[in-house]
Parts: C-alpha cells; structure tokens; sequence
C-alpha cells in the first residue's frame, strides 16, 4: 500500500514522524486531496499517532458557558448572534444560574478549563464580575479562560489579574467581508492578549464548503505566526436563518483532514499543547485533536437559548467521547492525568447535588 500513496505525501509524513511540521507549501499539498482519497487517510492517521505518542495518549475537556446574548455588531453572517438576522431575545445569565454551571462543570475536578463567553461588545465589569465569583467557586485546578470580542492590552491585564490564564480568539475566514469586524484589530486583540501574559488559543474557522486552500491556510497560519497554545478547526454549522447557511457544511470526513494538517502543522511548536475540533466528533480525534468542548447557555452555532438542549454536550458525553475514542488520559488543569476508564465515566455520571 505504501507505494500506491503519493510520493511528496510520503515524503512529508515521513519527516512529521521525525520530529517536522510541514510548511505552508507542504500543507497545501496535504489539502488539495479529497477527504476520501488514501492519502486523506494516511494523513489523518499520522496525525493522531504523532499527537497521541507526544502526550501520553491524553485528551482535555474544556467548558463554555454563555453568559449574555443581544443583536451583535459584528453581524457574522454565520453566527446566530448577528444583529441583521437574530432571532432570540436578550438575555444575560444570573449569578444563580452562573454558580450552578460553574459548580456542576468543576465538582470532579476534570475540566481542564473553563470559557466564560461574552459577547463582542461586552461589559468589562460584569464580565470580571463572573470570572471572581467562578474563581471563588473553583477548588480544583480547572483554568478560567476568556472568549470575548475585541479589546487593548489593559482589559486583558485586568482579566489576567482576576484569573485569567488564556483566551479564545480568531480572525475568521473571510473577516471583514462575511463579518462588520476589521481582520486587522481581530489579529491585533489576539496580540494584546499575548503581551499582557495571556496564551492565545486559534482556531481555523468556520470552514464552509466555498473556502479555497489559500484562504485556509492564510487563517491557520496565524495562530501559527503569533505563538498560540492550542489551535483547532471549527466547521462552519447551516445555523437555521444566517446568511452562510446557503452554502451548506463541509463534511465531518473533510473536518477530520483539516484537524490533520492543523495538528501536523503545529505540533512542533513549542507553545502547543492541544488541538481543538468544534463541534467534538470521533472522526477529528482520529485525526489529532485531543480537545472535548463541553457547551451550556447560548451559543454562536445554536438558535436554541440553552445549547445544552440541542447541540451543546455534557461532562458526561465529553468523558465518553474521551473513552470512546481511545485516549487513556484526562488531564486536569494543571495537566495531571487521570486515567479514564468505563468506571470512571459511569461513576460521575450522577445528577447535581445542589
Ligand atoms: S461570531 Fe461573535 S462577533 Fe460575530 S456576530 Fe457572533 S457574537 Fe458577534
């Protein structure tokens, strides 16, 4: 079978098993096969086996909480938010409501970290306001981390100081032009972030079926170019009533083939720790990611309020997924591992207590 795989593939497989990323160039050449063709397979394959042997076989679950939803500026003609077509009511999360999510998401201490999800304009003050009341509610090792619009180095400072280790965020594919946000202050923020001692986390996203190679790569290449510490693929979803909807998704198979090239892409990097793949599917990790999103409250992807009702998973369906998929480990926050067995799954598989 060897000798039926494309030679230039071979050849840059061969020297990702070495201890080498492939560059941008090599990485157009891994993208430009069909997700079904055989070098998809061996190029997805490769990438789990790299991933996997650096890192014990490991996988994490990050939490997401959405904290407010209202008619967004940056009207994203993929994201149900968008102030031109959204369709649900404002609302903002309780304290109430808050601590139950945050104490439902960290009572096992295996949640690697935890998102607090504003919206693009949001108010720095409520947002700081809900990162002390997780931090006073957090015993264990589960990160706080930050998914909010745009911002200068001085709020990020300040959510560093009240505990903050890392935030999400992303110049989207075709930004500016799909968004009503300027690429250059999205690549900006994330450099804010950087320079008040945050870590970035990137992502290629969101892929729809309209994306050429050069635009992919020009966004992966991004995350790659300013140090982040986790990358990732997000696949665009048809969201009920967005613009993008129109163009449809890419398949999971075709998802899969992206989280390879992003993984054999940065897994040299020495910032990098976990590959990401929105939404969790098998397929992305067997393919290099290790990263499991669990989601509650609104949600970008969603038209439904509480996205743990329709498309968000649980800690229970991410430990699964862990399971499922083969890895060995969960690690905690401060990367201890736990091993993961059906035991462990079905043990913490419980209603809450409060
Ligand atoms: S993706 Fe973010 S910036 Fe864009 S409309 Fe949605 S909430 Fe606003």
């Amino acid at each position: 079978m060897h000798g039926l795989i494309d030679k230039r593939v071979r050849d840059i497989l061969e020297r990702a098993y070495g201890g080498l990323s492939p560059d941008r160039d090599a990485c157009a050449h891994l993208l430009s096969f069909d997700e079904s063709s055989l070098e998809a397979y061996a190029v997805r394959s490769a990438a789990s086996y790299i991933v996997r042997g650096r890192n014990d076989n490991s996988a994490i679950i990050l939490g997401q909480i959405g904290l407010e939803m209202a008619p967004c500026p940056g009207n994203c003609g993929f994201c149900a938010f968008g102030k031109d077509h959204a369709q649900m009511r404002p609302s903002r999360i309780s304290d109430e409501e808050f601590a139950a999510k945050v104490i439902d998401f960290c009572r096992d201490d295996d949640l690697y970290g935890l998102y607090l999800m504003g919206m693009h304009d949001y108010d720095l003050d409520f947002f700081l306001g809900k990162v002390r009341l997780a931090k006073k509610l957090m015993s264990g090792s589960t990160q706080i981390l930050s998914n909010i619009g745009d911002s200068e180095v001085e709020a990020f400072a300040a959510m560093k100081q009240a505990g903050v280790s890392a935030i999400y965020h992303v110049c989207r594919l075709r930004e500016g032009s799909v968004t009503d946000l300027d690429p250059k202050v999205r690549v900006k923020t994330m450099y804010n972030a950087l320079e008040a001692g945050l870590q970035v986390f990137s992502c290629l996203e969101p892929v729809g079926p309209e994306h050429t190679i050069e635009e992919l790569l020009d966004n992966l290449f991004i995350g790659i170019e300013l140090g982040c510490t986790q990358h990732a693929v997000m696949r665009r979803v048809a969201v009920p009533g967005t613009p993008l909807a129109k163009y449809g998704q890419i398949s999971n198979l075709r998802l899969g083939h992206l989280v390879a090239v992003v993984a054999l892409a940065t897994f040299s990097m020495p910032t990098m720790k976990y590959i990401g793949v929105h939404e969790p599917t098998e397929i992305g990790y067997v393919s290099g990611a290790n990263v499991v999103t669990a989601e509650t409250g609104v949600n970008p992807r969603d038209h439904i309020a509480e996205t743990s009702d329709n498309r968000g998973m649980d800690m229970t369906a991410c430990r699964k997924m862990i399971l499922n998929c083969g890895f060995s480990h969960i690690r905690r926050g401060n990367e201890d591992k736990i091993p993961i067995n059906l035991d462990y799954v079905e043990s913490l598989d419980r209603p809450l207590e409060t």
